[in-house]
């Protein structure tokens, strides 16, 4: 199927550079004024840097303003960066609280209008028509990814299945009687749906599954071929956070290569997390957002501690939005063992190109006689599991190996039973970290 072409706001997702930039322009210049006139909480950091809104006019002057971190949010919870009455607030959603402390962020009803149009966008980029029965297995509630692809379902005029995560068997049986065509999930979940179909002793030829949009965490280019295998779809990633509406702030399309960021209401900047300065194209960083169209909850230049590279090379599906690369992990996901800086998306790699384990581990990081140990359980296949010992001795050798080319650290390998490592059905957690460093 050709779904080169398919966009659901295409004077939006293929606007010339310069339209965009007098779009962001002109909404920044207005974001700014509402902040500082609704809320005090902004207006002191622009007093505190000598700013008032005369001197933002555009873009070109969005450096001039201070960030905001996540412990600004924490300090103002939950009130205190509100923008708008809260009679004029339809909805209030709530970060998963992987990193602490849950944020909480409002939404009026055209901020939930906008929010629903970005992920419209990546329902269509996957191939989504109203033809379609879209399986939104992301977790209802105050966690986001549920409501978001929810909203995005109906723009699209899908047929929505509002799943909610678990009871995993049964959203099988509902994906062969109800058809599903497009699933929105968690990617780990989304590996567990697989594992699951397979254990039901069904293919991909059982049931109606073509794409995927799966994201709210990392995950690797390995874990993207094997749910596409096990499922028998395109996988697609979505990115965003609730400090920003949710999923859709940016989106991937037909060419698999990251994601689209929806810049008429996403500004994107990368940053060196060390000093806050700004990085030219191109360069690896923490990237910062300033939504400029969100009315209840605005931020600027949010820090969002995701580690990635912006592009603005020419993209084959046409659109013209500025793409980031997949975010390999967060600043405050990264672990530092033995003084190495390791994220878990790199041993996530390694386990996955190894034919004879499945995507479920776990990393144990602990500190004995004041040295780090650094542990990684990995779950194997079934086939394996009843193989030789030898052959498992070997497999362990050969995974230490990897982990040790590309780390330079050496780790113990544990091989585990099949099916103990615990499953996620939201968010995968992929680390215990039982030093108490803090
Ligand atoms: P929490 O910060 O409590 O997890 P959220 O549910 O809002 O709250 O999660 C947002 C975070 O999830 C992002 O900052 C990012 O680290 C991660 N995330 C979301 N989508 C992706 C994705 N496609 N790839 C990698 N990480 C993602
Ligand atoms: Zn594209």
């Amino acid at each position: 199927m050709n779904i080169e072409n398919r966009y659901w706001q295409k004077d939006i997702e293929c606007m010339s550079r310069e339209d965009m930039k007098k779009l962001q322009d002109e909404r920044l210049v207005a974001q700014v004024k509402h902040v500082w006139d609704n809320v005090p909480y902004y207006r002191n950091l622009m007093e505190e840097k000598g700013l008032t809104p005369d001197d933002i006019k555009g873009t070109d002057d969005l450096h001039k303003l201070p960030f905001l971190s996540k412990a600004d949010l924490r300090e103002a919870y939950p009130y205190g960066l509100l923008a708008k009455p809260l009679s004029e607030c339809v909805r209030i959603h709530s970060t998963s609280g992987t990193t602490g402390k849950r944020v909480v962020a409002f939404y009026t009803q055209n901020d939930i209008d906008v929010w629903d149009n970005c992920c419209a966008r990546a329902i269509t980029a996957a191939g989504g028509t109203k033809e379609d029965v879209c399986h939104v297995a992301y977790g209802f509630g105050l966690f986001t990814g549920g409501a978001g692809l929810n909203g995005g379902s109906h723009k699209v005029g899908c047929l929505t299945l509002p799943m909610s995560s678990g009871n995993t068997e049964r959203q099988i049986q509902f994906m062969q009687d109800l058809g599903s065509t497009i699933l929105c999930c968690t990617p780990s979940y989304a590996a567990y749906l697989g594992e699951t179909l397979h254990e039901m002793g069904l293919t991909p030829d059982d049931i109606n599954l073509k794409a995927g949009i799966f994201g709210a965490e990392p995950w690797t280019e390995e874990m993207r071929s094997e749910i596409e295998r096990m499922l028998g779809i395109k996988a697609y990633d979505i990115y965003g956070l609730t400090e920003t509406s949710g999923p859709g702030v940016a989106f991937e399309c037909s060419e698999q290569s990251g994601m689209h960021i929806n810049e008429d209401n996403f500004i994107a900047e990368i940053i060196d997390p060390d000093t806050g300065e700004v990085l030219p194209e191109g360069s690896k960083g923490e990237l910062v957002f300033t939504s400029i169209t969100k009315e209840a909850f605005p931020l600027i230049r949010y820090r969002t501690r995701d580690i990635c590279v912006l592009s603005r090379e020419k993209c084959s599906c046409g659109r013209t939005l500025i793409k980031m690369t997949k975010p390999m992990g967060r600043s405050d996901d990264m672990l530092i063992i033995k003084g190495v800086n390791v994220f878990p998306s790199q041993i996530e790699s390694v386990l996955l190109k190894m034919s004879d384990t499945t995507p479920n581990y776990l990393i144990v990081v602990d500190r004995v006689n004041n040295k780090d140990t650094f542990e990684i359980q990995v779950e194997l296949s079934k086939t394996m599991f009843s193989d030789t010992i030898k052959s498992v001795s070997d497999l362990e050798k050969k995974i230490g190996a990897e982990i040790h080319n590309i780390l330079g650290i050496t780790a113990k390998i544990k091989l585990v039973e099949p099916k103990s490592i615990a499953r996620s059905e939201g968010k995968a957690v992929r680390v215990i970290d039982n030093r108490k460093l803090v």
